[in-house]
């Protein structure tokens, strides 16, 4: 590809304001301490981390395209202390202490992106002015309702807190919002020049990083790691697979994590009378409790940004090259925001992309490095990877180097580590699940939303996607 096709992947590509020329790819053989497959989020983030604590350490990220080709060049833009599974969830599966614990963690891990940016000079538009987790409907009511319950059971009622519908309004004029909860612990981001300059930053503490080399196998050689390539061959002590969904492309992970297409739109700049108009003052995250997921962000140079997850599943896992919409999807996308701005009427939309996050079979995050062999992963987010993945090669270095596990952060987190991964169903059974699933709760939503019900929270969809 060239440094064009890369820039017409994503709003967030185009405008990173970094030539998007490929990095030499990996040619004969090279040997390293650490070798990191996937040079997005996660796999800088190991490697800035590990040449952090170890500034002598031999570091390579090779990635099949360029980095920030996947999810990290391609997101909402929300830098978040949310968890892809509700309190509720965490709790039951880590019990209630260490639940707050993994949740007070992640709210101070916002301010510790914040700072490393900082830091290295990178300047990916950073603004936390928090989310709002909007109430589109009455049908919606009781799913915020024990959003709040469950935060409250675990203390954190100072992290979420209910707006009345004037409340909402005086923040963001959405007509259909009946209130919302806020939470503080949201920055809006420009994801294209956080992964960028990321990369620059390993590369400035003495990184490389290979690109347009694509891993095509991970070998044990006695003791050690061969990385397989077509134009050559890296040999390292420890592994870090860094792919996120696109682990699912590797014949023995197949069932280890779901690629779940999201897809984003993106409107022409408001003028500042369409800005007063629908009364968006900072750049607060916008959503709502729908099953199929919505997201809104405002972009610094006055963009609205809305996404969405209705993109159909592919047989066996198949990621489509590129990142063009299919035009049923944009429609649908469209729809969706006029449905919230109904001010805006015909707004122009300048970009449309879509990407994919990785999902697990119990939606939990895995992040593993085995001691013995020294190979290890990270994935999983399901769409709320962009500061879990911090938290991820924060982890993976730790791991790799044998680093006290004293560490306020790993400490937190440690019931997240080495957990074996749940399988998804093989095929055609993941096929038929996953698409009746997303089927069903499409038509769930539509259902509430005609009818101001909440869906029963019982039928097969619900329940197979409860999390
Ligand atoms: C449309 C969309 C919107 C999202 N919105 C948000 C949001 O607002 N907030 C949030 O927190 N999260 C969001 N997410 C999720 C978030 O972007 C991801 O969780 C995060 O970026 C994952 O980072 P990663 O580095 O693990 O994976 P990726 O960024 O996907 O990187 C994986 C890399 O591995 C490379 N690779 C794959 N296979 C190979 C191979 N065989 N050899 C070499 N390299 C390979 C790929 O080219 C890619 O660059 C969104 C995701 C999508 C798709």
């Amino acid at each position: 590809m060239s440094s064009l096709d890369y820039k017409q992947l994503s709003y967030w590509l185009m405008t990173a304001q970094d030539s998007l020329d490929p990095r030499p790819s990996l040619t004969g053989h090279a040997d390293v301490d650490v070798a990191i497959v996937g040079a997005g989020f996660t796999g800088l983030w190991t490697a800035y981390h590990l040449l952090q604590h170890a500034p002598d350490i031999k570091v390579a990220v090779v990635d099949k395209d360029i980095a920030g080709y996947g999810a990290s060049g391609r997101n909402g833009g929300w830098c978040t202390a949310e968890l892809p599974v509700s309190h509720g969830v965490l709790a039951e599966r880590f019990g209630a202490e260490q639940a707050q614990a993994i949740q007070h963690a992640l709210f101070g891990v916002i301010d510790q992106i914040h700072n490393v940016t900082r830091r290295e000079g990178i300047d990916c538009e950073w603004e936390k002015a928090g989310a709002l987790m909007v109430v589109m409907g009455p049908e919606q009511q009781e799913s915020a309702h024990h959003l709040l319950r469950e935060a409250a059971v675990l203390g954190l009622s100072d992290h979420f807190a209910w707006l009345s519908a004037e409340e909402t309004r005086q923040r963001v004029n959405i007509p259909h919002a009946v209130g919302a909860v806020y939470t503080p612990d949201c920055a809006s981001i420009h994801p294209g020049k956080l992964v960028r300059g990321l990369a620059h930053a390993v590369e400035r503490r003495g990184g490389q990083i290979f690109e347009e080399t694509p891993v095509t196998e991970v070998l044990r050689q006695a003791s050690r790691w061969r990385l397989a390539t077509p134009s050559g061959s890296l040999d390292a002590d420890a592994v870090i697979l860094a792919t996120e969904a696109y682990l699912s492309q590797f014949p023995q992970y197949r069932r280890y994590v779901l690629p779940v297409r999201s897809s984003i739109i993106l409107t022409a700049p408001l003028t500042p009378a369409q800005w007063e108009q629908i009364g968006w003052k900072r750049r607060l995250g916008l959503a709502s409790f729908r099953y199929t997921v919505d997201y809104l962000n405002r972009t610094a140079d006055g963009r609205i940004l809305f996404g969405g997850r209705g993109a159909p599943y592919e047989y066996g896992s198949r990621i489509r090259p590129g990142s063009a919409v299919q035009p049923e999807t944009r429609t649908f996308l469209v729809q969706q925001l006029r449905h919230w701005f109904p001010q805006l009427g015909d707004v122009a939309i300048d970009y449309a992309w879509e990407g994919v996050l990785g999902m697990p079979r119990d939606w939990i995050p895995r992040i593993t490095f085995d001691a013995d062999t020294r190979l290890g992963w990270a994935f999983g987010y399901t769409g709320q990877g962009v500061a879990m993945s911090y938290v991820a090669g924060y982890l993976l270095s730790h791991l790799i180097l044998g680093l006290s596990d004293a560490d306020p952060l790993v400490r937190a987190l440690q019931p997240w580590l080495n957990r074996p991964p749940q399988l998804w169903e093989p095929e055609p059974l993941r096929f038929v699940g996953v698409r009746y699933t997303q089927r069903a709760l499409r038509l769930l939503d539509a259902e509430a939303a005609r009818s101001g019900r909440a869906p029963s929270g019982r039928s097969l969809a619900e329940r197979l996607a409860r999390h």
